[in-house]
Parts: C-alpha cells; structure tokens; sequence
C-alpha cells in the first residue's frame, strides 16, 4: 500500500526520448543555441533538462535551432562539444560545466569569439548569466533532514558518514558547506568522509564497501550529496548485511530515489524544479544570442543570476512535489523502475 491518491495524476511533462533540434527553418537569421550537459548517469540531464530546455528553447524563439551535447563526465570531451558548438556558429553557449575551472577557459574563449556564455546550474567565472539553485542551502536541507530523522528515532550519538560529490563541481563543495555547517555541531561523529570523483555511483559504493568493517558498528546514518551517490551507499550496506539500514540523504528527487523513500531504504531527497530553471535559461539564451540582457534578480561574484530555492522530499511529500508538479505520474513510481 503506498498510499498515494492516483486522482492527482495528470499527464507528464516529461518528454521522453526527444531529439528536437529546434524548428530552424536553417535561414541565415536563426539563432543557433548551444546546451552543454555535463552527464548522463545521474538522470536529471536526459529526463528533465534537455527537453524541458528543447520546450522552453521553442517557446522563446520559434526557429532557433538548438545544439545538444552531453559530455559524459568528461572535461576534455566537453571542451571539444563547446569548441564543435562554437565552430558549428552557436551564437550563446548553455554550459553545465564537468570542470568549472576548466570551463572558465572555455568562456573565456567562446567570449573571445563574441559568444556569450550562460553557467547553468554550476558556477563559471565571468559567465554572462548564471542559473542555479541555492546550494548551500541543498547541503542544509539535506543534513538538517537526517539529523532531524535521527532525533525522531531518539539517537544523539553515532557515526555519519559523509558522501560528497564530485571534487570539480563547484556545488558539490557548496552542498559539502551547507551540510557542514549542520553536522559538525549535531552531536554527531563524521567517521568517515569522500568527494566522489566524477559524482560516480560505483565509486561511492566501493568507498562505503571499503568503510564498512571500520565504522559499520557505530554507523547511525549517511549523508550523500545526490541520488546516484546514495544508490551506491546502499547498495554497499545491503551488501555488508547492514540491519536495519541507517537513515541515507539524497537530491534530485530521481524516481528510482523516490521509490527508495518510498521502499524505506532512503530517508530524504532534495526537488529542484528543473522547469524554472530550464526557462530561465532558455530566455536568457534567446535575450544573449539578440545582444540583450537576461532577468535576472541577484548576482553571484559579479554575475547576473537567478538562484531557485530547494525543498527537501520525504515519505511525507512526495504527493505535494514531485507528483504535484507532473515530474511522475503515481503508475510511474509504483511500478517497477
Ligand atoms: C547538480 C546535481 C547533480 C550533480 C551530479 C550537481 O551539480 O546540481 O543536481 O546531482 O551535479 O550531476
């Protein structure tokens, strides 16, 4: 019995397997826009970036044409996309850099070229616009959720491991803050800590596999930086007999992540809402490529930015997020993944 109301259903937005490149009718005066995608194993990028950013593209700019590329989480493979992108005569490049440091050479370059540059959901520096989320506060969220969960099980004690992301995402270190600043007064002891290199779910698993032996007796939860990571830690305590599985954080609210919190073997994500984010980043594509400016309501290091709040998703909301606003269908987390 899960125990959700399947009225609440209504179709998803969700355009699977979409490989629009915009309705360009190929004249001289279509605007050709570059999205640049860092990954593909954690599933946001293909399930929700790209065609909510294809959709929103479309609707700001009838016959832009869209150049799509997804790196693979790796940094060389994307100079190559944004330099194929420039030659192909993007005129405004979307980049979700691997590497942000490595990416700001890139901006660098593409700006040399008159091309303007829009750092989506990773910081670049002297981007032209930067869209993101308040990731601080994500990694806030995230460990206020656990300890809270912790103290709810009446626990004040005990060993946390920590799983972060990758070391060349600049979010992961702002996830790595916010959570931080939560644990290391809780009470509780950070036994054990990794930065995953390429945010990899197997690497994350073959850490916790690795720390088991060592702190799996006082272990009372783990903190992981997004989904993937936190499929591969509890893959590691399942496999290590861990019983009954300690409370485990997450983010991007991926299905196979709901069906977990659902299951019991996860105790929380975080929902971005991509949508908003792809928007914003679609018209300020569309304002960039015309030599206008984006909305923008903040900035961040000198960068004109749009900064979305994250929530954090229990058992206790799923219905109230995720479902509410059509990412799945109730039949899409019921049935098997
Ligand atoms: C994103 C997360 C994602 C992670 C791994 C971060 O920069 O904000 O949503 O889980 O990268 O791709």
């Amino acid at each position: 019995g899960l125990g959700l109301a399947v009225s609440a259903l209504a179709a998803s937005l969700v355009a699977c397997g979409s490989d629009d490149s915009g309705s360009g009718s190929g004249s001289g005066g279509a605007k050709k826009v570059a999205l640049l995608l860092p990954e593909s194993k954690t599933t946001r990028y293909e399930a929700l970036d790209r065609p909510l950013f294809t959709e929103a593209l479309k609707a700001a700019c009838g016959d832009c044409q869209l150049i799509y590329s997804n790196a693979d989480q790796d940094a060389a493979k994307q100079q190559q996309q944004a330099e194929a992108a420039l030659t192909q005569g993007a005129n405004v490049l979307v980049l979700d850099p691997v590497d942000g440091k490595a990416a700001a050479a890139v901006a660098a370059s593409a700006k040399g070229q008159n091309v303007p540059v829009i750092a989506y959901d990773r910081f670049i520096e002297n981007a032209n616009y930067y869209v993101s989320f308040e990731n601080e506060a994500v990694g806030k969220l995230q460990a206020q959720t656990l300890v809270d969960a912790l103290k709810a099980a009446g626990k004040t004690s005990g060993n946390i491991a920590m799983i972060n992301g990758s070391p060349t995402d600049p979010n992961a270190a702002d996830f790595k803050k916010g959570a931080h600043s939560v644990l290391d007064s809780s009470g509780f002891k950070i036994a054990a800590e990794f930065d995953t290199p390429d945010w990899s779910p197997d690497k994350a698993q073959g850490w916790m596999e690795g720390q088991l032996s060592a702190i799996k007796n006082g272990l009372v939860g783990v903190y992981a930086a997004n989904d993937g990571t936190a499929g591969g830690a509890i893959a590691a305590l399942k496999g290590g007999g861990v019983k009954p599985l300690p409370p485990v954080t997450g983010q991007d609210s991926e299905l196979a992540a709901i069906q977990r919190i659902i299951a019991g073997d996860q105790a929380m994500t975080i929902y971005k809402a991509v949508k908003p984010q792809a928007e914003a980043a679609a018209k300020g594509a569309v304002a960039l490529a015309n030599g206008g400016k984006p909305e923008s309501t903040t900035d961040k290091n000198g960068v004109p930015s749009t900064i979305l709040d994250p929530v954090a998703v229990t058992k206790d909301n799923i219905k109230d997020t995720v479902v509410k606003d059509n990412i799945y269908k109730i039949t899409d987390i019921c049935t098997a993944s």
